[in-house]
């Protein structure tokens, strides 16, 4: 017998309450889903209601658009980086998905000495806060366009870190992931797909206390293309040196499904994240502004708990967002215990108050992921 998978601290036995709508159901409580790569400009703002993810971070779009979709009440919370920094011309300026304002571009400054006066860098930065940003995106794509000197990524930096905000990058090319990592960057917005990695530079931004947020699926869409086999490697050396791994999908970017994408999951799987892993992964909360603890949900897994770190994908695709009042801890045999002490043969233990077994019956509407449509085939 396999012992039971370890699904960290993080996830609790829980059964809905006899007062809910499906009463005595049991499953998993986790803390809330968060998507920590989307993009609201290209899939609205309502694309994820009544989907498991009740936090996404926005990474990119026209500030006024996406601060007003991030005053809006209910779930998904929105955190949000604002316009994406870039270099004069720089990506992705002039993209056909990127709506205007997306892009706000920054030239270097003129080292002329008018110190007393505020920075073009510290003008742009104070403008993405103004409208509630808490997270400043860089585009750093030497691929396609101009990028940031070392010397304005560092000042883009120290701006950000003194208003206490994080930078993410978009890192694409050759050399670009090293130069965001020399500059103090905080977070890579993809996986880097373009290119290995070498060992001492992962080590490097481990130590540096990087995140990587994974966005695997739109390397390749589904497809194994070089760039899912490089950001994969990246990704399992990363994560074997000990370094944060967030999950997230550049939702708008392709076609994905609504919600939690398995295919996603499946290739953290495939870059090694254990159980546990997975849920931390979409669950930690970061940036500070997508916390939705205050909103008293949580999120419900149906059924028994997986056995196998290869069921979690698709355990995790049914999950749903619940109010925390609408669950109770689960009397019977903890998740955890149950796989390794059931009779071989037999069904999981059912408790004898639910009136449908558990995971036998998920709820009908909203099981099929519905799927998103874009043109737009290219990390955002
Ligand atoms: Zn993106």
């Amino acid at each position: 017998m396999a012992p039971p998978l370890d699904l960290g601290p993080l996830a609790r036995p829980v059964r809905r309450s006899l007062n809910g709508e499906h009463p005595g159901e049991v499953g998993t409580m986790l803390p809330p889903l968060i998507d920590h790569h989307v993009h609201l400009m290209i899939i609205g703002p309502d694309a994820l209601r009544d989907t498991a993810i009740a936090g996404v971070v926005d990474l990119g779009g026209p500030l006024d658009t996406i601060s007003a979709y991030a005053r809006r009440s209910g779930v998904p919370r929105v955190a949000f980086a604002g316009s994406f920094l870039t270099a004069p011309g720089g990506y992705p300026v002039g993209r056909s998905w990127a709506a205007p304002g997306s892009a706000r571009e920054i030239a270097a400054d003129a080292g002329d000495g008018r110190a007393a006066l505020p920075s073009s860098v510290e003008t742009a930065v104070s403008e993405q806060l103004a409208f509630g940003a808490s997270v400043i995106k860089v585009a750093l794509n030497s691929a396609t366009g101009p990028v940031f000197d070392r010397a304005t990524l560092e000042t883009i930096v120290a701006s950000a870190h003194a208003h206490g905000l994080p930078v993410v990058a978009h890192v694409e090319g050759e050399g670009m992931s090293r130069l965001a990592i020399d500059a103090g960057v905080d977070a890579f917005a993809h996986t880097p797909f373009t290119e290995r990695l070498d060992d001492a530079l992962v080590a490097s931004a481990v130590a540096a206390g990087q995140r990587w947020i994974s966005t695997l699926f739109v390397a390749g869409y589904g497809e194994p293309t070089p760039a899912t086999a490089i950001a994969v490697d990246n990704l399992a050396r990363f994560r074997a040196a000990g370094g944060r791994v967030l999950y997230g999908t550049d939702l708008g970017n392709g076609e994905q499904p609504l919600g939690v994408n398995p295919a996603e999951l499946e290739l953290l799987v495939d870059a090694g994240l254990a159980a546990s892993e997975l849920i931390a992964s979409i669950t930690e909360v970061w940036p500070a502004a997508v916390a939705t603890d205050r909103h008293g949900i949580a999120t419900f897994v149906p059924g028994p708990p997986p056995v196998s770190v290869d069921d979690v994908p698709r355990w995790l695709a049914t999950a749903r967002v619940v109010a925390v009042e609408d669950l109770e801890p689960y009397a019977g045999r903890p998740a955890s215990d149950r796989a390794a002490s059931d009779q071989p043969g037999t069904a999981p233990e059912q408790p004898g108050t639910a009136p449908e077994p558990p995971g036998t019956a998920p709820e009908p509407p909203g099981t099929a992921p519905e799927q998103i449509r874009t043109d737009h085939l290219e990390p955002q």
